[in-house]
């Protein structure tokens, strides 16, 4: 079986930008060679076709990131793979420069990131699930990891590898109160949204549960549809604003890390409460504009069509027959009624720990899901190969982990690892092989580094 030199699951944005780091570090070493002649590595995604958040696609939703912070321009900004390069092969550059915004439609940037999968076929293998990672063990020694992956027709494929890079994104977080009610269709996620309303051509009366980003998308997108009845049902006080201003978007910055990641545990949990509006439970402003704007011409022209039910919680949520009860408590008199709704959708946010269940079979040879720094998972010394996680680091790495923010600069900073462990790069940004003892330097080493905000 051939061994890989690295494996990734999963790739979304983060890989890709790691692919794309890989190609350009290998054409500048080998030119005129396929890139992956010179370093083995496949990346296993599971959809068939790219598509960045599909059941999100909504028109008017635009990125909560500036387009600068695309696959590759922060960390090359000559790179091809960049936004600009895309809206110039597009014909749009000057209309783009028109719009005078940093935040372009999220349907755009989606189409930017398919037409960069697209010059990204090589790397990547599609409609692959990935099922299983195992260790290979020789002496006593973890030499290789194994990784099983499922197609859709049922054949399962091994491979192994001398690195892996899991990038799975989040998994809908559904709370307690809706999980016994989650197999009936009217019920659904916001990462179902798009395919859920599908489900329910009839559905007038709609709930919302949450106040964040996606809840008010949702909501606009359903009020423009004049036959529809929204509520928005939150505990939060009020809709409240995403913090964008300049000193507080620093947070998001990849020097911030070094800081943020030096800081003892009380201290990290304590900053991530303090900005945890940055980008939970917050929306953006232009759109809380929107969304008012929106109620309020409502109050005349269709009196009691939108509403938002804030400082409230949802106790039970009981499907019938003709239509989806929900039970709320109103959090301010502790009053507790029922609702009638023909669809409920949860926008209640992502957990972030599907690489736990994938890495199961690994789970004795590290210390926890901990990574260091450079987001290796630590290790006892008998495991040699190198797990970088990606995505679920928030509370070591602070709140740019999940976000499109670092993922060129991370992406960089990975792939000159990787191919600094296969003797194919030595250049300033690498690492020394993921030893624990070049750890436990690297440790020492950031420790060093404390820039604040
Ligand atoms: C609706 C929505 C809007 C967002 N908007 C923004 C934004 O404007 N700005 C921003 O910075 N961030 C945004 N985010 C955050 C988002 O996490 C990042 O933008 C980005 O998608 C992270 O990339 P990723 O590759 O880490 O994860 P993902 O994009 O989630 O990609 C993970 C990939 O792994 C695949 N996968 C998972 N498990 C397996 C498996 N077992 N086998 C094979 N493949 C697998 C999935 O199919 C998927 O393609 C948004 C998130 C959502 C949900």
């Amino acid at each position: 079986m051939t061994v890989h030199d690295a494996i990734g699951v999963g790739f979304g944005p983060s890989n890709m930008a790691i692919a794309i780091a890989l190609e350009e570090r290998l054409q500048q070493r080998h030119p005129g060679q396929r890139a992956r002649d010179a370093f083995n590595a496949v990346f296993l995604e599971r959809q068939r076709t790219f598509s960045w958040h599909p059941q999100m696609l909504i028109r008017d939703a635009d990125m909560q990131v500036s387009f600068l912070k695309d696959l590759a321009t922060p960390r090359n900004p000559r790179s091809p793979y960049s936004f600009i390069n895309y809206v110039h092969q597009q014909g749009r550059f000057s209309a783009f420069c028109n719009l005078k915004s940093f935040n372009p439609s999220r349907v755009e940037f989606n189409d930017y990131l398919t037409w960069a999968f697209d010059q990204l076929r090589d790397w990547a293998s599609t409609g692959e699930t990935v099922t299983a990672i195992d260790p290979v063990v020789e002496s006593g020694r973890v030499t290789l990891l194994e990784v099983t992956s499922h197609t859709a027709e049922g054949e399962r494929i091994r491979r192994r590898t001398r690195n892996l890079i899991t990038s799975l994104g989040g998994s809908p977080r559904v709370p307690a109160a809706f999980q016994p009610a989650m197999a009936d269709a009217r019920v659904f996620h916001s990462h179902h949204y798009l395919a859920g309303r599908s489900r329910n051509p009839g559905a007038r009366r709609y709930a919302i549960i949450g106040a964040g980003q996606s809840a008010a998308e949702i909501f606009m997108d359903l009020a423009s549809d004049e036959a529809n009845h929204v509520d928005l049902v939150a505990r939060a006080y009020a809709p409240r604003p995403a913090d964008e201003t300049p000193f507080v978007n620093r947070i998001f910055d990849e020097e911030f890390i070094d800081h943020f990641y030096q800081l003892d545990a009380a201290q990290r949990a304590a900053f991530l409460e303090a900005f945890h509006h940055t980008n939970y439970a917050a929306i953006d402003v232009d759109l809380l504009h929107a969304m008012n704007r929106r109620l309020y011409e409502d109050r005349f022209l269709h009196p009691d069509r939108l509403r938002l039910r804030m400082r409230h919680e949802v106790s039970a949520v009981v499907p019938r027959a003709d239509h989806v009860e929900l039970v709320l408590t109103d959090l301010n008199t502790g009053r507790q009624y029922q609702q009638a709704h023909d669809a409920v959708i949860l926008a209640t946010g992502y957990e972030r720990s599907l690489h736990q269940k994938l890495l199961g079979e690994i789970r004795p040879y590290i210390t926890d899901f901990s990574v260091d720094r450079h987001y290796r998972l630590k290790s006892v010394r008998e495991f040699e190969p190198t797990v970088f996680v990606l995505g679920s680091n928030e509370a070591t790495h602070g709140l740019s982990d999940t976000l499109l923010s670092v993922a060129a600069i991370r992406a960089g900073q990975i792939a000159d690892t990787l191919l600094a462990s296969a003797g194919q790069f030595d250049g300033p940004d690498s690492l020394p092989a993921a030893s624990s003892a070049s750890r436990q330097h690297h440790a020492r080493h950031e420790s060093e580094a404390s820039p604040s905000l």
